[in-house]
C-alpha cells in the first residue's frame, strides 16, 4: 500500500462548456451541446478513468453550471473534498465553435471575476498536498487572475519542498495574460519547478525561443527537468530525459474533429504511466495514443480511455 493518500492532486477552474453543434461564426450557432471545459479538470477525469486516485482542488458557483461540474467530477471518481462552492460568486463558461477542417475551434471565454479566479495562495492546502505524490500543474490556472498565479507559484513550491514529483503543463493561454512577455516570464518560471514538462511545439517556440523539439527540450532540460515531452501534433511528439531522448509517432487518425483535449489527454497518458514505473518511451507512447483518441471526438474528455480501453489497445 502506498504511503499517499493520492497518486496525483491538481488545482485549476473547471467550466461548463458549450460546444456548437454546426460549424460558422459562434453568434449565428442556434444549437449547443452541454459539456464541461478545463485543462487541469480534463487531466483529472483522465487519470481517474485510469483508476488512479485523483483530487482537485478549486472554486465554483453554487448556480447550475457549479451544481453540473461538481457532479461530474464527482460521477468520474475525482475527489473533490478541495472544492470550495460559494453561493456569492459565478461558476465560469465558455463556447466552443465547430470547424471542419480540422482547425483549432474558435473559443469564447466567460471567467472574468469566476469562482476559480478569486483563488489564491489561503486556498492552498499544504498537509493536502503533502499527501499526493504527485502534482500536476498547467499554465491556464496562473493565467486566470494574479491571486491563483500566487496559488500556483505556492502549490508549486510546497510540492517541491515536499519531494513530490511536478508535472507541467504550459497550455499557453495568449487571451489571458497581459502581455506576451508577461506570460512567457510566469510560465517559465513555473516549468524551471517542474520535473517533467510537456510543451506543445509552436507554445515552446514561443517560450524558449528555440526552433527545434530537440531545442526546446534542452532549454528546459538546462533549467532542471528530468523529462520533456514536446507534442508535434499529428507527428507525435519528441522527448529527451535522463535515460535518453527519442521521438514516438503519431498515431493515425481518421478525422480530426476537435483538436481541444488532445494535450490533456496526451499528459495523462505520460503522467499515468510514469507513476506506474513504465518507461519514458511506453509513458510517451501511451500519452501519444490517448491524443489521437482526443482529437476524433467533440467534447474534450470523451476520448480519454478507461483502464480496460487502454489494456485492451495493449498500452
Ligand atoms: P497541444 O494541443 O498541447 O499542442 P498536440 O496538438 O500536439 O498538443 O496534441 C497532443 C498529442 O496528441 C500529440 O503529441 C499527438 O501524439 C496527439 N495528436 C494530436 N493531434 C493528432 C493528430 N491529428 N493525429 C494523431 N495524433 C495526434
Amino acid at each position: 500500500m502506498s504511503e499517499f493518500r493520492f497518486d496525483v492532486v491538481t488545482f485549476g477552474e473547471m467550466m461548463q462548456m458549450f460546444v456548437a453543434e454546426t460549424p460558422g461564426p459562434l453568434e449565428s450557432v442556434v444549437r449547443f451541446a452541454k459539456r464541461t471545459a478545463g485543462a487541469e479538470t480534463n487531466f483529472a477525469i483522465g487519470m481517474a478513468r485510469l483508476g488512479l486516485r485523483v483530487g482537485w482542488a478549486s472554486r465554483l458557483g453554487t448556480d447550475s453550471m457549479g451544481r453540473y461540474l461538481l457532479s461530474e467530477m464527482q460521477r468520474e471518481g475525482v475527489d473533490c473534498s478541495r472544492v470550495v462552492c460559494d453561493g456569492a460568486q459565478r461558476t465560469g463558461f465558455q463556447f466552443k465553435g465547430r470547424v471542419t477542417d480540422g482547425s483549432d475551434p474558435p473559443v469564447e471565454y466567460h471567467r472574468k471575476g469566476s469562482a476559480a479566479s478569486q483563488m489564491g495562495p489561503a486556498d492552498v492546502d499544504e498537509a493536502w498536498l503533502r499527501s499526493a505524490r504527485h502534482l500536476h500543474a498547467t499554465g491556464v490556472f496562473p493565467a486566470i487572475s494574479a491571486s491563483a498565479r500566487a496559488a500556483a507559484q505556492k502549490s508549486l513550491a510546497v510540492m517541491r519542498a515536499a519531494g513530490g514529483t511536478i508535472s507541467f503543463d504550459p497550455n499557453l493561454r495568449p487571451s489571458l495574460w497581459a502581455s506576451a512577455d508577461e506570460m512567457r516570464r510566469e510560465i517559465n518560471a513555473l516549468a524551471a519547478q517542474a520535473d517533467w514538462v510537456l510543451p506543445g511545439l509552436e507554445e515552446g517556440r514561443f517560450l524558449t525561443g528555440e526552433a527545434t523539439p530537440e531545442g526546446i527540450a534542452r532549454y528546459y532540460r538546462e533549467r532542471g527537468a528530468r523529462l520533456v515531452t514536446v507534442k508535434l501534433g499529428p507527428e507525435g511528439a519528441y522527448y529527451d530525459g535522463v535515460e535518453g531522448s527519442g521521438h514516438v509517432a503519431g498515431f493515425p487518425v481518421r478525422e480530426v474533429v476537435d483538436t481541444v483535449g488532445a494535450g490533456d489527454g496526451f499528459a495523462v497518458g505520460v503522467v499515468s504511466a510514469l507513476l506506474e514505473g513504465r518507461t519514458v518511451p511506453e509513458a510517451v507512447r501511451r500519452g501519444a495514443w490517448i491524443g489521437a483518441r482526443a482529437v476524433q471526438v467533440l467534447g474534450d474528455t470523451e476520448g480519454l480511455p478507461t483502464r480496460a480501453e487502454l489494456e485492451a489497445a495493449g498500452l
